[in-house]
């Protein structure tokens, strides 16, 4: 194996891998919640664990939401264990007030996150380790948290004709905002919240809108409560159970009917369309001759598991997923995956980063590895 270049100009051979006994990968809910309950249970960052993110700041994937999503606007965004996040303004984007929460949280929990580091690949290392090679360097470790979300891969279907199309197709992971699509036809095509949430903004300023999704969209009426929420994760668990790759837990929630969605149903802003046959050179178009003309296809298809860098230890199944029971990928004890399907929620992540450091514990104390 080679060596590995890191920003600093310092090169490390695998010879002058750092030892550590926990590698968390990802600075986002997930892997602040794990790095939390590491430290309240006595690992001492640098020396027990390390946290290594490959954003530019603190934030995870909220840095990088759209200017127009404003704190108001999520929902439901639980706080990280142990800190508030008190006195926001709903009216600021989430990209500004949850990263300075995460930016305190680190500094009030010495988290000591390191970054920009990218995480390229996890290896089978020597003596029961595990290599984690990054762009500061290789960390040998005896157990990993996986907590790299989604926000990495965000996922587009393909679609004959995709490439003859003229216009501008972009993914939801690089929306703008609403005022770039003023006076542009615009199809959007999903039928999650991100979907509904672009429509509803896009609206009052494109020339026109038109939604296609797969499925017809579910509306939920009334809230959403615990029963409910329980029932969703458990779908989603069940998949990863059985080694499939996970759906998004809003995917089996169905999307909340508030005002703005019942007054974009009134208006006609989210009468949907069954999924387009093809895309032509300008437009969409269905079997029997419908054709609609745009100038924008934006893709509001999710996202998916940034999980290559652990393609090295095997984990998928044939089904595409990586079967995990709780925080366990099932295939290897040492590696757990947290925000992974039915933990993908602010909530969840904060469990799983609780389940995952317990279990670690066990298994370190269980099998100490000879160094
Ligand atoms: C538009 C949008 C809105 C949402 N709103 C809500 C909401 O209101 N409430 C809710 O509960 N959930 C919401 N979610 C889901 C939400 O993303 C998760 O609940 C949670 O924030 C994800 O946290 P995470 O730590 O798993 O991932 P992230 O926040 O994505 O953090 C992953 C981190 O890993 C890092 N990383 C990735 N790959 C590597 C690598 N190879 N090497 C090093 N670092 C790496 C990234 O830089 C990132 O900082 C929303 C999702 C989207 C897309």
């Amino acid at each position: 194996m080679g060596e590995v270049e890191d920003p600093a100009g310092e090169a490390h051979g695998v010879d002058e891998a750092r030892e550590v006994d926990v590698v968390v990968i990802g600075a986002g809910q997930a892997g602040l919640a794990a790095a939390h309950h590491l430290r309240r249970t006595g690992f001492e960052p640098e020396r027990d664990f390390v946290v290594l993110d490959h954003a530019p700041a603190p934030g995870g994937a909220w840095q990088f939401r759209w200017p127009s999503l404003t704190y108001g606007k999520v929902h439901g965004m639980h706080a990280l264990p142990g800190m508030e996040l008190t006195g926001a303004d709903p009216d600021r984007p989430s990209a500004e007030v949850v990263p300075e929460y995460f930016e305190a949280y680190e500094r009030a929990f010495d988290l000591r996150v390191r970054r920009p580091v990218d995480v390229r690949a996890v290896r089978e290392g020597t003596g029961g380790r595990l290599l984690v090679e990054s762009s500061d360097g290789v960390w040998s470790t005896r157990a990993l948290i996986n907590a790299t979300g989604t926000w990495d891969r965000p996922f587009v279907p393909r679609y004959p004709g995709q490439e003859t199309f003229r216009g501008r197709q972009l993914h939801t992971a690089r929306y703008p905002g609403p005022e770039a699509f003023a006076g542009l036809r615009v199809v959007v095509v999903g039928g999650g919240a991100s979907a509904t949430q672009h429509l509803l903004e896009i609206a009052p300023y494109a020339a026109g809108t038109t939604w296609v999704t797969r499925r017809p969209p579910v509306f939920r009426e009334g809230p959403f409560d615990e029963d409910a929420g329980r029932a969703a994760v458990a779908l989603v668990e069940e998949r990863v159970r059985q080694g499939l790759p996970p759906k998004s837990v809003v995917s089996v929630t169905g999307l909340p009917l508030n005002d703005a969605i019942r007054r974009g149903l009134a208006d006609g802003v989210l009468d949907r369309l069954p999924m387009f046959d093809r895309i032509t050179e300008d437009g969409v178009e269905w079997d029997g001759g419908r054709h609609v003309a745009a100038d924008v296809i934006l893709w509001a298809t999710g996202f998916r598991a940034a999980v290559d860098h652990l393609a090295p230890l095997r984990l998928r199944e044939p089904g595409g997923g990586i079967r995990v029971e709780g925080t366990r990928a099932v295939a290897d004890p040492r590696v757990h995956l947290v925000g992974y399907g039915p933990s993908a929620s602010t909530i969840g992540a904060n469990r799983a980063g609780r389940a995952a450091v317990r279990d670690i514990r066990r298994l370190l104390a269980r099998e100490p590895v000879a160094v």
